[in-house]
């Protein structure tokens, strides 16, 4: 187990990681995110789909403390999140980073505990790079360690960003599209990496444009387009008739979408 607790107080099971209450956000007149409402309880792992420009990034952005809302809030274990902000870590969209920057792996998963690191220390500690070894063999990075970033593939890059987050102690990690342009074999490691942060006991948001395989990774689904339009279990989620409201049409992959879950539920 990672040690690192950044709040001295324990967290009480019950309250839910996530709380977005009424959640419109706006990017100049027009509203990306209206009047958004759910609760994601901790240790799940959940999915955020929805069509392009629907607003998946700008909810996380929004849980993340990043944009701030015209109204609403969000509580992260029942505190706001500016309050709470080192128990959150992201993920960003890949290409969203300069990977000419020079800077390894265990570089970039040591950035997570800057924060942690005293004023009046030095450099990071040894408890701080013990921290930063588990995080990276969470990911399954640690043969990797002295390796420029620059040089990994996309998938390994995703998962030095998720040891940085473990590093960081965040418990509500989110992801955005981490699954984008990857091959199956990255896809499962990405996956089994999301897993064993969940194990762990943390909860994993994920923006993800595959309604195929949503099913298949998550415990529950956010189907939004600017509004929410539903929040359950992949079963409830993936209807053709809601979904065919919020895609505008394409019910037929649907439809094999819908057996491939009935199959899965039996
Ligand atoms: P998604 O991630 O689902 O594709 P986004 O959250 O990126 O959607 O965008 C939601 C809406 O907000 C889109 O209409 C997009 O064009 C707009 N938008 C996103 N970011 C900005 C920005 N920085 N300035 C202006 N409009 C933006
Ligand atoms: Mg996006």
């Amino acid at each position: 187990m990672i040690t690192a607790e950044p709040s001295n107080q324990p967290i009480d099971k019950s309250v839910p990681a996530i709380e977005v209450e009424h959640l419109t956000v706006s990017y100049g007149a027009v509203p990306a995110l209206l009047d958004v409402s759910f609760a994601i309880p901790q240790g799940q792992l959940v999915g955020i789909i929805g069509p392009n420009g629907s607003g998946k990034s700008t909810l996380i952005k929004a849980i993340l403390g990043f944009l701030r809302p015209d109204v609403g809030n969000v509580r992260i274990f029942g505190t706001p999140v500016e309050r709470t902000r080192k128990l959150v870590a992201y993920v960003p969209q890949r290409g969203s980073v300069d990977w000419d920057f020079p800077v390894t792996v265990e570089e970039v998963a040591m950035m997570g505990r800057y924060g942690n690191i005293p004023w009046w220390q030095w450099g990071p500690s040894k408890a701080d790079w013990e921290i930063v070894e588990e995080a990276l063999s969470i990911v399954r990075m640690a043969d990797l360690r002295k390796r420029q970033i620059g040089a990994l593939s996309g998938g390994q890059q995703q998962r030095v960003f998720m040891a940085r987050a473990l590093a960081q102690g965040a418990q509500v990690v989110l992801l955005d599209e981490p699954f984008a342009g990857v091959d199956a074999a990255t896809e499962r490691a990405i996956l089994s990496v999301l897993e064993n942060a969940k194990k762990s006991g943390r909860t994993l948001v994920v923006v993800h444009h595959d309604l195929a395989t949503a099913a298949e990774f998550f415990d529950a689904l956010i189907l939004l387009k600017q509004r929410l339009f539903a929040f359950g279990t992949p079963l409830q989620i993936l209807q053709p008739e809601l979904l065919s409201e919020v895609y505008d049409g394409n019910v037929r992959a649907f439809e094999h979408l819908r057996r491939v879950i009935e199959e899965k539920a039996k």
